[in-house]
């Protein structure tokens, strides 16, 4: 088993040597004319740096890319580029208001060229579509920040559920990020544990963005993707949800958020459902009123919709607790809380997403996780059954803008259901 590990490895090495082997051969940058040395070797010799290059002067302009190798820091990267060491200790000390060059990403790439005067030029990305240009010239590095024009692409993707909707997703070539931001919108009606079945469908309409030029500069970031629209239907339900303004709304300008969220924390997995059970702590069978999920400690924990803080802190069995009281007689429970979110009291009014508190393992509690429960009038419901949507929506100046993007997004041609006019 370690020696295939082994091979890996070495062949992942040789590949990558490969590819950089191909890449470093020197291609013009632009067409423009190549402008004649002003000074020839001796300006090198008149700043006393010349004893630094390793490279012997290059004619032209030869820009290359290399690659950030593990183990490589900027000095070790540059000077074998011919740059001097006191180059890279300024440029990194020019740079340093626009970008951390001490923190280079494994894999980034730098293009590296030379003037005809030998002077150095180090152009590499900040984020997607912006580059950071270095030039050298008479012992100083003039930095500069330069925004590449994005080309936006749009995809559609319609997907018929037979497993999951993360693998069919995937199946489908639709990319992790969209299909993320999808069950994250849809998570507010959706018990993807639970609820999924076969013949549901998924479709998504989203934007990739690709820069005009400079691609081979970004190619470790991942290209900016949008989802702009997504329809998923379950059990009789068919969700429709168009994002505008970075929120998602139905068609007629609710918000697409239900009233209380079914699952009030992140990457967590639902451990125990609601109704009876044996207890494990207790050694006999009662009626679970609530729903565990199992996620790291101090996995951050939010509340569910928005309310007032009514309870934050020890509750007998429920260890550290938060209660939340929301409108239309309903509550939330959060239990074996490690510690509360600092900023909250009792009386606080707290808005859907607020961090309220860390997952933990105080109370009677036989392993780490947020036990979580919903009252409705007093009396205990299972939180997966909610599909209350909120009730906020767009009105006024803001649905008229709304309508009229629905409309321009369904003008154009599209086969998913959701975007026909
Ligand atoms: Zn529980």
């Amino acid at each position: 088993m370690l020696s295939i590990k082994r091979w890996h490895v070495a062949a992942a090495i040789a590949v990558g040597a490969l590819f950089i082997a191909t890449i470093e051969s020197p291609k013009p940058i632009s067409d423009e004319p190549i402008p004649q040395p002003l000074v020839a070797f001796d300006s090198a010799w008149n700043t006393g740096s010349y004893a630094n290059y390793r490279k012997p002067p290059t004619h032209n302009r030869e820009t290359h890319i290399v690659y950030v190798q593990p183990g490589q820091n900027l000095t070790s990267l540059l000077t074998n580029e011919g740059l001097s060491a006191q180059q890279v200790v300024l440029l990194a000390l020019t740079a340093q208001p626009l970008i951390d060059l001490g923190r280079l990403q494994i894999g980034a790439p730098l293009e590296i060229s030379f003037n005809d005067n030998d002077q150095p030029r180090v152009r590499l990305a900040k984020e997607y579509g912006e580059i950071i240009d270095a030039i050298y010239e008479n012992g100083a590095w003039n930095v500069t920040k330069q925004t590449v024009p994005l080309r936006a692409e749009t995809h559609e993707a319609a997907v018929t559920i037979n497993s999951s909707l993360y693998e069919d997703a995937v199946a489908e070539d639709v990319p992790v990020t969209i299909i993320n931001s999808a069950m994250m919108a849809l998570s507010h009606f959706v018990d993807f544990q639970r609820q999924l079945q076969p013949g549901d469908i998924f479709e998504a309409q989203y934007a990739r963005s690709e820069v005009v030029r400079d691609k081979a500069l970004f190619s470790h970031l991942q290209n900016p993707l949008k989802l702009s629209y997504l329809r998923f239907t379950n059990g009789g339900e068919d969700y429709r949800m168009y994002r505008f303004d970075g929120t998602f709304y139905f068609e007629d300008g609710r918000v697409a958020q239900s009233f209380l969220l079914k699952t009030p924390l992140n990457g967590a997995r639902l451990t125990s459902h609601y109704g009876n059970r044996y207890h494990p702590v207790l050694g006999y069978n009662r009626q679970h009123k609530g729903i565990d999920f199992s996620a790291p400690v101090g996995t951050p924990i939010m509340a569910a919709g928005r309310g007032t803080i009514k309870h934050a802190s020890r509750k007998g069995s429920f260890g550290n607790a938060v209660i939340i009281e929301h409108a239309q007689g309903y509550e939330t429970l959060y239990a074996h809380l490690d510690r509360f979110n600092e900023d909250i009291d009792v009386g606080d009014y707290v808005s859907q997403g607020d961090i309220i508190g860390y997952l933990g393992n105080t109370g009677l509690s036989a392993g780490r996780h947020l036990h979580y429960e919903v009252y409705r009038n007093g009396r205990t419901i299972n939180p997966v059954d909610i599909k209350v949507p909120s009730d906020r929506r767009l009105s006024g100046v803001e649905l008229a803008r709304f309508k009229r993007y629905l409309a321009q997004l369904k003008s154009q041609a599209s086969e998913l259901a959701g975007l026909a006019p």
